[in-house]
């Protein structure tokens, strides 16, 4: 049994993993915890309450996913949507609190490992997983090995450069983050629909009130989908030339707007796709639950 922990802005999970299975689950608040020692001790109380909760049998090690987190190094790096602004040594804090090995990887690279080893990836050792959410995120896997790179989070597809000039939480400018993903959706929509970004449907949370008003024929909303598609397929189209993967599984909110965004989003990439790659990369979206992926691959971390 192994324990994984998926560290997110507002809250983090925590899941046992049996065979392939989160059996057990909790959550404890992120942003509640200005102090990392504090938050550190809250998971670590949250991880004995589960164990004890399975009639204490032991879990032999801690996976952690996390955002701006170096696996090389075991820390969590400026992370601009966490509270802490500074380095956090997290893989070495839990290990510290829990007397087991703990591995800290990037959030996104969890994923991947999640889809690789459990969902729509298994059997593919050439794999790009791309997860849409509040922000892009994304994990490569080449010839059978996640790749790490020189910095320990290799993959930052959604801060890839593109030539438009929306600020980025990164804080540069033009990054395909800013415009694929929910915040970018919705700042998308309030551009197109001359709307301040929470107000109209954008009142309601998420970039569902945008894909209903698509499919209800709103011109705004149809935009802001062909737009997000069109920058979505480049971007893909430039990450299969860097590594060439056989598959692509998308992942998280957007992704789950089914036809809406994967009918066309599959014929503007095949048409923007080096012609020898064209025909030979499925894209599909990921058939995993959310919160269990990022469960899953966190604890996969651990047998890398
Ligand atoms: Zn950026």
């Amino acid at each position: 049994m192994i324990l994984g922990i998926d560290i997110g802005g507002t809250t983090s999970k925590l899941g046992l993993v049996e065979d392939g299975k989160v059996i057990a689950h909790a959550r404890i608040s992120t942003s509640g915890h200005t102090d990392d020692h504090a938050f550190a001790d809250a998971l670590a109380d949250a991880a004995i309450a589960l164990r004890q909760a399975q009639g204490d049998k032991a879990f032999k090690a801690v996976g952690i996913g996390a955002p701006n987190a170096n696996q090389l190094t075991g820390i969590i790096e400026m992370a601009p949507n966490l509270p802490w602004k500074h380095d956090v040594p997290l893989a070495r804090m839990m290990a510290d609190r829990l007397n087991v090995p703990a591995v800290l990887g990037n959030d996104a690279n969890a994923a991947a490992l999640g889809e690789w080893r459990y969902g729509a990836g298994q059997g593919f050792d050439d794999l790009l997983v791309v997860t849409l959410g509040t922000g892009v995120g994304s994990g490569f896997i080449v010839n059978g090995r996640l790749v790490l790179g020189s910095a320990g989070n290799a993959g930052e597809l959604g801060h890839d450069p593109i030539p438009r000039g929306r600020l980025c939480t990164c804080g540069r400018q033009g990054c395909l983050e800013a415009y694929v993903s929910i915040r970018g959706m919705r700042k998308t929509y309030a551009e197109l629909a001359g709307v301040g970004e929470k107000d109209g449907i954008l009142s309601q949370e998420g970039v569902l009130p945008i894909a209903e008003a698509a499919r209800a024929g709103d011109t705004a909303a149809l935009r802001t989908f062909h737009d997000t598609v069109d920058l979505l397929a480049i971007g893909l189209a430039n990450a299969v030339c860097a590594t060439g993967p056989r598959r692509i599984v998308l992942f998280g909110g957007i992704a789950r707007n089914g036809e809406l965004l994967m009918a066309p989003l599959r014929d503007r990439f095949q048409e923007v796709l080096l012609n020898i790659y064209r025909g030979r990369v499925d894209l599909t979206v990921s058939a995993l639950p959310d919160d269990d992926a990022a469960l899953l691959g966190a604890a996969a971390l651990t047998t890398l």
